[in-house]
Formats: structure tokens, C-alpha cells, sequence
């Protein structure tokens, strides 16, 4: 059984009540108060978008989502390529510089490539990346290349094919590994390998997944389940904090703590015990609260705007753009929600049970 774990919230926010995004009015623009870019009341410089294309997967993780999956939304509740450019283009204007693609699973959105395509030509976002199961992606891999993608993190949360299979309920790792193969032969710039972490699963394996990545030159992470959505289901005691991954994995690594990298997300670094060039990356999603460090927007693949991960609830994009809003009016409403963003999120908030309502398969993580 796991003691129980340092849980650390820090929101300044009445917790459990109300909404991670409290709209309030920030400065005007030309005002001496207004901050020139995307940023939040706390002084975060918002800079990274995640965009979820779809809310479909052609898999079903065991902390993701439910045996049965989730009901899709239909074609026309999902941005359309044009609304996405267009979007795009506003939160470019606001500063915005990498765009994440995700999911569901992004590559069961037809014509990926070209979505990928527009927003560097007619956007002119080059920092362009995707996170993906990687089970589609052999057939794809150069067409996302050569149409401007430059990372790519893939979820592998076991090497072992029955306990891969087991975790994501039917799915084969060659493809996987086929897709790891092809994104390579295409010559992307930027490779890693995501696992979460599940007790009782794959909380044994992690050594062998961190050698697996290294021979093949891969920088593999490890992310603390987050206990939002199906993975609620699972119990506090499911989740393995960073602390005890570090530990087990102490013979490889070097004594050192993680290294974050401002300008590269919520993981933190420890090189190999014997080669620097190598690294681990680890997520401490719970147990350290990364929130202070965070850049981030999300966007769900029905144009909702997200501050948090751990939000259940956003302003409709879609709703807006569809009712023939101006860019400078969607500006405002985005600058607006972000502003307000909290400073920590709510995983754990006494009394409250806000976890189910969130789904990590629309929001794409
Ligand atoms: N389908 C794609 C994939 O699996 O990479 C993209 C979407 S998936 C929601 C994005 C990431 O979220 C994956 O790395 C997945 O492992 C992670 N994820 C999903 N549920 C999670 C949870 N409860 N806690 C931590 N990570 C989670
Ligand atoms: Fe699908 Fe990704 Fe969720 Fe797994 S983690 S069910 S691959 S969306």
C-alpha cells in the first residue's frame, strides 16, 4: 500500500468553488497597466497553446478513458480546419509561439498533415508539435514532417507488448514502434517518450522502459497519474510519485534532483548516472506542483478555452467565432479568461469531488 502522498495546491483562490477561469477585466490596451502580451494576473507569460483536434481514439488507456470510450462529438461540434487557422491567428497575435497538437488521438483527424501545413504557412506558427499514441503514425510520419512538424512526444507506458496491450486495452506496440521508426527515418527534430505511471501495472517496468528509450536515442518521461477523469476511478493509491520512481531507478541515474528547463514545460531532468548525454524526464503532476511554471493554454477539439488542466469549463470559441465575432472581440474574451487564470490547480481539494468532471481525453493532457 502507498503512504500517502504530499499533496500541493497553491492556488490563492477561495478553493472549490467557482471556476479555475474567473474572467475578470484586465488593463486596456495603451494603458499603462496592460501587459503587451498573453499573460495572467499572476505575471505568467502565456505562450504555449495545446490544441485538441478530435475527442476520438483508436485506444482506450486504463486512466484515460472508460472500456467503452466516451461519446465522440459530432463532425459539425468540431473546429473546422479554417476555424482553427483562424483562432490561431488571434492567439498568435497575443503572443502565442508553439502550438501543440493532441487529442483524443490527433492522428484519427483526417488530414492532419495539412491542418499542420496551414498553421505555418498561413499562420505562421513554426514551433509545431503533436502528442500522439503513435499507432497511425507510420503511413504519416513524413507528411507531418515535410508539412512543418518539429516534436513529436509519443505515450508508450510499457515496452513489454502484453503489458502495453493490457494498459491501453488492445493496442500493438510494433505499430508503435513502427511509428517511432518512421518519425526518425523522416528526420524529426525532437523525440520523447511519455509513460504514466499506474501501481499495480507498470509501476515495476519503469528501468526497462528507460534503457528501451536510450538505445534507440529517445528521451523518456515519467508523468504522475493525474487523478482527473477515468483515472479517479483508480484511487489515490494508484498514483507513483516522482520520489519513489527516482528511487527505484537510482542504479541509472545520477544523484542529482531534476533540472526544469524554463523554457521547456513542466519536467524536470536528471541525467544518466554514467552518460550525461542521457537524460530522464520526470512529471511530478501531483506531487510537485508545477503551477507557477506554467505557460499554458488549452483549447478543446470543440473550440472551449481552457486556463487548466484541471478545469472542467471554458469560454466557446466556436460558440463565438460561429456568431460572426471579430478577431478583436474574440481577443479580448481570450485575454480576458486568461487573465484571471488561478495559480494553482485542484486536484485534490477537500469536500470536492471536481475530478470526474474532467476529461483528459478532450482536453488532450
Ligand atoms: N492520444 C494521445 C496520447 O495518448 O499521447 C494524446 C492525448 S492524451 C490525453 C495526452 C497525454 O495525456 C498522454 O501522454 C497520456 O498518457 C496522458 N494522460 C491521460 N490521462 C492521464 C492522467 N490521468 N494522468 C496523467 N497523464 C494522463
Ligand atoms: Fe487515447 Fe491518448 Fe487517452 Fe490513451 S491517453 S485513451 S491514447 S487519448
Amino acid at each position: 500500500m502507498a503512504g500517502r502522498l504530499p499533496i500541493v495546491c497553491d492556488s490563492d483562490a477561495p478553493v472549490g468553488d467557482g471556476d479555475p477561469i474567473d474572467p475578470i477585466p484586465l488593463a486596456a490596451r495603451g494603458t499603462a497597466g496592460y501587459p503587451g502580451w498573453l499573460a495572467d494576473r499572476h505575471g505568467r507569460h502565456l505562450r504555449y497553446l495545446r490544441l485538441s483536434v478530435t475527442d476520438r481514439c483508436d485506444l482506450r488507456c486504463v486512466y484515460c478513458m472508460p472500456e467503452d470510450g466516451v461519446p465522440a462529438s459530432a463532425k459539425e461540434d468540431v473546429l473546422s480546419f479554417e476555424e482553427i487557422v483562424r483562432l490561431l491567428r488571434v492567439f498568435k497575435g497575443l503572443g502565442v509561439e508553439t502550438v501543440r497538437f493532441t487529442g483524443g488521438e490527433p492522428l484519427v483527424r483526417r488530414n492532419l498533415p495539412e491542418l499542420i501545413r496551414m498553421v505555418r504557412d498561413e499562420v505562421g506558427i513554426r514551433d509545431l508539435a503533436l502528442t500522439t499514441n503513435a499507432t497511425a503514425l507510420a503511413p504519416l510520419a513524413k507528411a507531418l514532417v515535410q508539412a512543418g512538424l518539429q516534436r513529436i512526444n509519443i505515450s508508450v507506458d510499457s515496452v513489454d507488448p502484453e503489458l502495453f496491450a493490457r494498459m491501453t486495452r488492445g493496442g500493438d506496440l510494433s505499430k508503435v514502434i513502427a511509428g517511432i521508426e518512421a518519425i526518425q527515418a523522416a528526420g524529426i527534430a525532437e523525440i520523447k517518450l511519455n509513460a504514466v505511471v499506474v501501481r499495480g501495472q507498470n509501476d515495476e517496468r519503469v528501468a526497462e522502459l528507460v534503457e528501451w528509450a536510450w538505445a534507440r536515442g529517445l528521451v523518456p518521461r515519467f508523468i504522475e497519474l493525474m487523478p482527473l477523469g477515468e483515472a479517479a476511478n483508480l484511487g489515490r493509491d494508484a498514483v507513483v510519485s516522482v520520489a519513489e520512481l527516482k528511487q527505484q531507478l537510482a542504479p541509472l541515474l545520477a544523484d542529482e534532483a531534476p533540472q526544469h528547463r524554463s523554457d521547456r514545460g513542466p519536467a524536470g531532468y536528471v541525467p544518466a548516472r554514467h552518460h550525461p548525454d542521457r537524460v530522464v524526464g520526470f512529471i511530478g503532476a501531483v506531487t510537485d506542483n508545477f503551477c507557477h511554471r506554467c505557460n499554458r493554454v488549452r483549447i478543446t477539439a470543440r473550440g472551449d478555452l481552457r486556463a487548466c488542466l484541471a478545469s472542467p469549463t471554458g469560454a466557446s470559441l466556436r460558440d463565438l467565432m460561429r456568431a460572426q465575432s471579430s478577431d478583436e472581440a474574440l481577443s479580448l474574451v481570450v485575454e480576458e479568461a486568461l487573465y484571471g487564470k488561478r495559480e494553482g490547480h485542484e486536484f485534490y481539494v477537500p469536500g470536492v469531488d471536481r475530478h470526474h468532471a474532467v476529461d483528459m481525453s478532450r482536453i488532450g493532457g
